[in-house]
C-alpha cells in the first residue's frame, strides 16, 4: 500500500509558514514588502499586544481586484515573476508568493483592497487558512490587511512568541529597515492605540535617518563617498570614526532596496573602518548597494534576508574602498571644522593649507575678564615645537589649546636579562623591534640593551615596559602574519603606553603630542577605535558651573 501523500493545501501552507513566518516582525516585514511592491506612497502599521494580538497593515498602493485578491492567498500565486529568467533578475522585494497565504494559515486573517478607480472593493475573510466571506467591501484605495491570533492554531509556534515588549521591539526594528530602505515612503506606526513615530515622505535618507534617529547621529554621519563604478553603486551615509555600538542594530545594508544579512558585507564593513571602530564593536552603516539585479542571487532564504553576489570578492572590495574613501573624507571635514592643520598629500595634493600661528595672549586672562571666545589662540611655544612651513603665514586662528598642567619625565638607556626562552624570542624579533622604534640589541647571554624609545612613548621604566611589550608580541604573534604582529603591538603599545592617565608630561611635550595627532589620518580615534577627543561646547560647561540651568 502507497504511504506517500500530497499535503492538503492548508498543511502545505503551515508548513511554508513555519520557514516565512517567525514571529508578529516576520509578518510585518512580508506586509510592508507587498505595500512596496504595489507602489504605495504612505504605509500604516497598527499593532496591538506586541502584535500577537492584532497586525494590521493599510497603505495607498496600486489595491487589487477580486480575482486577484483571491488568488493572492493562493500558494505560489504572484504578480512579480512568470518566468525563470524573471526569477534570475528578480526587481521586487516579493517574488515567491507564499506569504499571504502562509500568514491566512496561522491567523485571523482578513483582507480588503480596492483598485484606484473601482466602483467597489473586495474583503475577504479568513481563519486558519479556511476562505469564510468574500464580499464587496468600501474601504478606501490601496490595500487593509488584519492579521489577529497570529498562531492561534498553531500551539507550538505560539510557545515560541516572547513577551509583548520583545516582540514589539523586533517589529519596530522591521519597520525601522523599511523605512530606511524606502525615505520616499510614509511611514506610521501604532502602538497599542499609541503613535510610535509618523514618518513623513523625505526628500533623502539623511532626512529620514534624522526623523528616526534624532540629529545627534545625524551628526555623526558621512555621506558615502561613491565611486565611479556604474555596475556597482554604493551610497548612504556611515558613522565617522570612532562611531560604533554594541550590538549590530545600526548596521544597516540595502541591496537593490532590501535589508541584507550577509557575511561578506559584515567582513566587508569590519576591515573598511579597521583601526577607526574598537574591537567588538559595530559599525553604524546605512548602506546601500545597487547592482544588476542579475549579479545578486535574492532566493536563498525563505525570509528573503539572505542575498549571495555572483562576485562577492568584487562586491567585498568595492564597499571596503568606499568605507575608507568616506571615513578619508570625514577626516577632511573634521580639518575644515576645527581649522586642524592639513596633512599635505594624503587628501589634498595641493599647496599646504595654510594654517596660523598667530602669538596669543597666553596664558593669563584677569580673573574680571568676561569669559574667552572658545577658538582660542595658540600659544608661541607652538611655533618652535610644530616648526611649520613657510607657507603656513595665514591668518586663521589655530582652534587647539592646551590646559593641562607641565611637569617632568625620565627615559634612561638600560641593560636587562630575560629568561632564555624569551631572550631567543627577543633575538629573533630583533628587526622588527628596531622598525618600530625600539633600539634594542642583545647585550651578553640572555641579556639585552635599549637605548632609545619611539618618541611617542611616555615611559617611566623602559624594563618594565619592554616586558610588557614582548608579552605583547607573543601573544600577538600566536597564528598572525608579521605584518599584523607589527600593527597589533603599535595599536597596544600607543594606546597602553603613550600616554596614560597621570603620566607626567611637560607643557610643549602635550603639545607636540596634540600636533602630531592632527597629523594622523584618522585623529578623533585611538587604533582600536576609541575617541581621542570629545568636544563640551561652550553652553554645557556653563551649566556644569551652575552659570546657566
Ligand atoms: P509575493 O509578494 O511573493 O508575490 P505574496 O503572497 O506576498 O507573494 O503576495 C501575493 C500577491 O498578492 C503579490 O504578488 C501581489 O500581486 C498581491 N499583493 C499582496 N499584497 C498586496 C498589496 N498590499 N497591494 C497590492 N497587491 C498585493
Ligand atoms: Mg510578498
Amino acid at each position: 500500500m502507497s504511504r506517500i501523500r500530497l499535503l492538503p493545501e492548508i498543511l502545505a501552507s503551515q508548513v511554508a509558514a513555519g520557514e516565512v513566518i517567525e514571529r508578529p516582525a516576520s509578518v510585518v516585514k512580508e506586509l510592508v514588502e507587498n505595500s512596496i511592491d504595489a507602489g504605495a506612497r504612505k504605509i500604516e502599521v497598527s499593532i496591538r499586544r506586541g502584535g500577537i494580538s492584532l497586525i494590521r497593515v493599510v497603505d495607498d498602493g496600486s489595491g487589487m481586484d477580486r480575482d486577484d485578491a483571491l488568488l493572492s492567498l493562493e500558494r505560489h500565486a504572484t504578480s512579480k515573476i512568470r518566468t525563470a529568467a524573471d526569477l534570475a533578475a528578480i526587481a521586487t522585494l516579493g517574488f515567491r508568493g507564499e506569504a499571504l497565504p502562509s500568514i491566512a494559515s496561522v491567523s485571523r486573517f482578513r483582507l480588503t483592497t480596492r483598485e484606484p478607480d473601482a466602483v467597489a472593493g473586495t474583503e475577504i475573510i479568513v481563519a486558519g487558512g479556511k476562505i469564510e466571506t468574500v464580499r464587496d467591501g468600501g474601504e478606501a484605495p490601496g490595500t487593509q490587511i488584519e492579521v489577529r491570533s497570529i498562531f492561534y492554531n498553531l500551539p507550538a509556534r505560539r510557545k515560541f512568541l516572547r513577551s509583548e515588549n520583545t516582540e514589539s521591539r523586533n517589529l519596530e526594528h522591521q519597520l525601522h529597515l523599511q523605512a530606511t530602505g524606502h525615505p520616499e515612503i510614509a511611514f506610521a506606526f501604532v502602538r497599542d492605540e499609541r503613535v510610535v513615530f509618523q514618518l513623513p515622505p523625505a526628500p533623502s535618507l539623511l532626512d529620514r535617518i534624522r526623523d528616526l534617529h534624532g540629529k545627534d547621529l545625524v551628526s555623526r554621519l558621512l555621506a558615502v563617498v561613491e565611486g565611479d563604478d556604474p555596475k556597482l553603486r554604493i551610497r548612504g551615509l556611515i558613522g565617522q570614526a570612532g562611531v560604533s555600538r554594541q550590538s549590530r542594530a545600526q548596521q544597516l545594508v540595502f541591496v537593490n532596496g532590501r535589508a541584507v544579512e550577509n557575511p561578506v558585507l559584515t567582513v566587508a564593513l569590519r576591515e573598511g573602518y579597521h583601526t577607526a571602530l574598537m574591537k567588538g564593536q559595530f559599525p553604524v552603516t546605512f548602506l546601500f548597494l545597487d547592482l544588476d539585479p542579475g549579479a545578486v542571487d535574492v532566493n536563498v532564504h525563505p525570509a528573503k534576508r539572505e542575498v549571495r553576489f555572483r562576485d562577492p570578492n568584487g562586491v567585498r572590495e568595492a564597499v571596503v574602498a568606499a568605507i575608507r574613501r568616506t571615513l578619508e573624507s570625514g577626516r577632511q571635514q573634521w580639518q575644515e571644522q576645527f581649522r586642524a592643520p592639513a596633512v599635505a598629500g594624503i587628501v589634498d595634493p595641493g599647496p599646504p593649507a595654510p594654517v596660523t600661528v598667530s602669538p596669543g595672549p597666553g596664558s593669563s586672562i584677569p580673573a574680571t575678564a568676561p569669559l574667552p571666545s572658545l577658538e582660542v589662540q595658540p600659544n608661541e611655544s607652538l611655533v618652535s615645537y610644530w616648526e611649520p612651513p613657510a607657507a603656513v603665514a595665514g591668518s586663521r586662528p589655530q582652534q587647539f589649546q592646551i590646559i593641562g598642567v607641565p611637569s617632568q619625565r625620565l627615559l634612561l638607556a638600560q641593560t636587562f636579562e630575560l629568561a632564555p626562552r624569551d631572550a631567543e624570542w627577543v633575538e629573533r624579533n630583533v628587526a622588527t623591534l628596531q622598525k618600530m622604534g625600539i633600539g634594542i640589541e642583545p647585550f651578553g647571554q640572555n641579556a639585552f640593551k635599549i637605548d632609545s624609545l619611539p618618541t611617542f612613548l611616555d615611559v617611566a621604566d623602559p624594563v618594565t615596559f619592554m616586558r610588557k611589550v614582548i608579552d605583547g608580541l607573543k601573544s600577538a604573534s600566536n597564528g598572525s602574519s608579521a605584518m599584523r604582529l607589527g600593527e597589533e603591538m603599535i595599536a597596544k603599545t600607543v594606546c597602553r603606553h603613550a600616554v596614560k592617565a597621570n603620566d607626567p608630561l611637560r607643557y610643549l611635550e602635550v603639545e607636540k603630542l596634540v600636533m602630531d595627532l592632527l597629523e594622523c589620518d584618522l585623529p578623533y580615534c585611538c587604533p582600536h577605535g576609541r575617541p581621542t577627543m570629545i568636544q563640551i561646547s561652550l553652553a554645557e560647561l556653563e551649566k556644569k558651573f551652575g552659570r546657566k540651568v
